[in-house]
């Protein structure tokens, strides 16, 4: 597999910062998962942002540290999870969410083949879901509020700008308008958080053109 649409820095630095909606942070936490190259550069943040608490706040002795790396072991131990956590098509951070693997997953008819699944986040204002498109089949036409991130995990897309493959993640925002269409040859899973409600464009004229034979 090789990906070829990456996380940006500025999300990497939000993302350890922790200052993301949870959609956000499980499409980037999915990503990782996939990509060595973005978790290098997410560790490098993570050790930037952890050096500057260690600065600010942290005077813990030494036999606290110790105790305290202690317990944090002993709670990982504890949550170890008995099930395997992996799936062909879903990353290990999205299997919870979904309660399963991909024949867990809750999938809604959106219309000409399109399907899709939120997931439970708990977010205002964003949302995750994982969306299934046919191969060859399009998207509705939209445009977005705010930030999209799309994550591939099977099959392909392209859509104006680019081609996306598994592991490939797009980042649009207010001001990209297009329509991902699946590739022929496999079906098409991708993972999407989004800011704000998509605006889709085509959907009521595309509803409208059986009766108006336009
Ligand atoms: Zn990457
Ligand atoms: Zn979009």
């Amino acid at each position: 597999m090789t990906i070829k649409h990456h996380l940006s820095d500025e999300l990497l630095m939000a993302y350890a910062a922790a200052d993301l909606p949870e959609a956000f942070n499980l499409v980037i936490a999915a990503h990782l998962s996939l990509c060595d190259e973005c978790r290098a550069r997410s560790m490098a943040f993570d050790a930037l942002g952890g050096a500057v608490i260690e600065d600010s706040t942290c005077e813990m002795d030494e036999g606290s540290l110790a105790a305290c790396l202690a317990r944090i072991d002993g709670l990982t131990q504890m949550t170890a999870p008995l099930r395997p956590r992996t799936d062909r098509v879903l990353p290990a951070p999205v299997l919870d969410y979904v309660g399963g693997g991909l024949e867990a997953v809750k999938w809604r008819a959106l219309g000409m083949g399109v399907r899709q699944a939120i997931l439970p986040t708990g977010d205002k204002g964003a949302s995750a879901r994982l969306l299934y498109i046919p191969a060859g089949a399009a998207m509705p036409d939209h445009g977005h509020r705010g930030v999209e991130l799309t994550l591939v995990l099977q099959g392909a897309f392209r859509d104006e700008a680019d081609r996306f493959g598994r592991g490939d993640i797009e980042i649009a925002d207010a001001s990209v308008e297009h329509t991902p269409v699946a590739e022929a040859g496999a079906d098409c899973i991708c993972l999407a958080a989004t800011q704000g409600a998509l605006k889709f464009n085509a959907l009521l004229p595309r509803l409208a053109q059986p009766f108006f034979r336009i």
